[in-house]
């Protein structure tokens, strides 16, 4: 059974791929799977980004090799996977290089729970067409140095075109976080999207609620921390996405969302300076907006227990505006702080006016670099000391999440010290 066309064959001098900017380890890799008498091409993101003379964030080795085969060749290796095992290379350094058997569907298009017998292992070309989009379909060889492309990827590569491979419709409905996909890519490259596939977003974002709320949230956070945050929230926005994610949004205007783009652009500026906000941060900053308006937060009151039963309704608003993002109750009460404390932060006109007995406050250093950021989407100066008590982890990639770290303790503490209730009132500042 082949329906399959034939693939467009680049040949070297006819594209930039340089095996000087591939992976030493990814190298080494697909040379020994080859002298192993395997096939071996770098596959996915690699290929793209190397494509756009960007630095790939990771090499991905696809092979005919099976994975016991894999692991026979690379005695420093572990199968990981349930469903499609991956063999994972390790090198010095703590480098991984990802090598998967070439497949024939991806893991979302299956419908049974069990992986049949027979796997899904599939041809260069069933795996071209079970990947997401089309600009991600592309194979790089080592025995020619060639690009194989079988869905249109060079071409829509040169346009600045994003793609679903094969019937947007058919695609989304099997694995609705693809849309999620389509607008990463079109941000963070700043390419186009294919009108069919924009149609078909738009058709099927409800779709996403049908996924894991944690796989909805972690491929936020990918986006959040991913340094194309802001052109993301013009995205999410348009195509309606962030309506599903966060169904506060579902009832604001254009006005009221207006300042997402720059409220997240500081997040992208301070990533560019391998600044890595925490989760509860990035949550605040994309529930203002919201906040702002249907919580009426600029006015929300800043002593008193009016301050404390306007907090503690702010907290229970917020179960449902995160209830499709599987957040933790710890995180909650976090953004909780951040933003019922932005009112009475910004009641004081100057720096100089904030009491001594706020300045005291545990929840001051965060409250008060919260609106800063604020402050500077708003046009105001960059925000330089940035003092949150989760860590703010610094390098390149950001991707994992700042939770996953171990913290029991000092989030037991913390606890102990915020609680509203110990403080007499959210801010602890009593009138009078
Ligand atoms: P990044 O630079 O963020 O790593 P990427 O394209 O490499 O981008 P990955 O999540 O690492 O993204 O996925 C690797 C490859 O797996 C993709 O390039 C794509 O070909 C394929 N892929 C990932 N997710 C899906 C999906 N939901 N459906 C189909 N193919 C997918
Ligand atoms: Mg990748």
């Amino acid at each position: 059974m082949n329906e399959f066309p034939e693939p467009e064959i680049i040949p070297r001098a006819f594209h930039p791929i340089s095996r000087e900017n591939i992976d030493r380890g990814a190298l080494k890799v697909m040379y020994r799977l080859r002298d192993g008498g395997f096939s071996a091409y770098l596959v996915g993101g690699g290929v793209r980004d190397l494509y756009l003379g960007r630095t790939p964030k990771d090499f991905d080795i696809s092979t005919d090799a099976r994975p016991g085969e894999i692991r026979k060749l690379f005695r420093n290796s572990r199968t990981i996977g349930r469903r499609f095992r991956l063999v994972q290379v390790f090198f010095r350094g703590n480098h991984i290089v990802e090598v998967s058997t070439l497949r024939s569907a991806s893991e979302y298009d299956l419908d049974d729970e069990v992986l049949p017998a027979n796997n899904t292992f599939g041809t260069l070309a069933e795996d071209a067409f079970r990947r997401d989009l089309t600009i991600n379909a592309l194979f790089y060889e080592i025995e020619n140095f060639t690009v194989i492309d079988y869905t249109g990827g060079v071409r829509d590569l040169r346009d600045g075109v994003v793609r679903l491979v094969g019937d947007p419709d058919r695609r989304l409905i099997r694995d609705p976080v693809r849309s999620m996909r389509v607008v990463r890519h079109a941000a963070r490259l700043g390419f186009s999207i294919d009108p069919a596939t924009w149609e078909a977003v738009l058709a099927h974002r409800d779709k996403l609620l049908l996924c894991p709320d944690s796989r909805l949230r972690d491929e936020m956070f990918k986006d959040l921390r991913g340094g194309s945050a802001s052109e993301w929230a013009r995205l999410v926005l348009r195509s309606g996405i962030l309506d599903v994610l966060v169904p506060g949004y579902a009832v604001l205007s254009d006005a009221d969302t207006r300042d997402l783009p720059d409220l997240l652009g500081v997040v992208d500026r301070l990533r560019k300076k391998d600044v890595t906000l925490p989760d509860h941060v990035l949550l605040a900053l994309i529930l203002l907006p919201w906040a702002r308006r249907s919580m009426d937060l600029y006015r929300a009151p800043v002593r008193g227990q009016e301050a404390f039963l306007f907090s503690r309704n702010l907290r229970a608003a917020l179960d449902a505006q995160l209830c499709h993002l599987n957040i933790s109750r710890a995180i909650k009460e976090e953004i909780t702080v951040l933003l019922a404390s932005l009112p009475m932060v910004r009641s004081f006109s100057s720096e100089k006016d904030w009491p001594r007995k706020l300045r005291r406050k545990s929840y001051f250093p965060e409250a008060l670099s919260f609106f800063h950021l604020v402050e500077e989407a708003c046009g105001g100066p960059p925000a330089r000391e940035i003092s949150f008590r989760s860590p703010v982890r610094t390098g390149a990639g950001g991707e994992r999440s700042p939770r996953s770290r171990p913290r029991r303790r000092s989030r037991g503490r913390r606890r102990a010290v915020d609680s509203p209730r110990k403080q007499g009132g959210i801010f602890g500042l009593k009138e009078g």
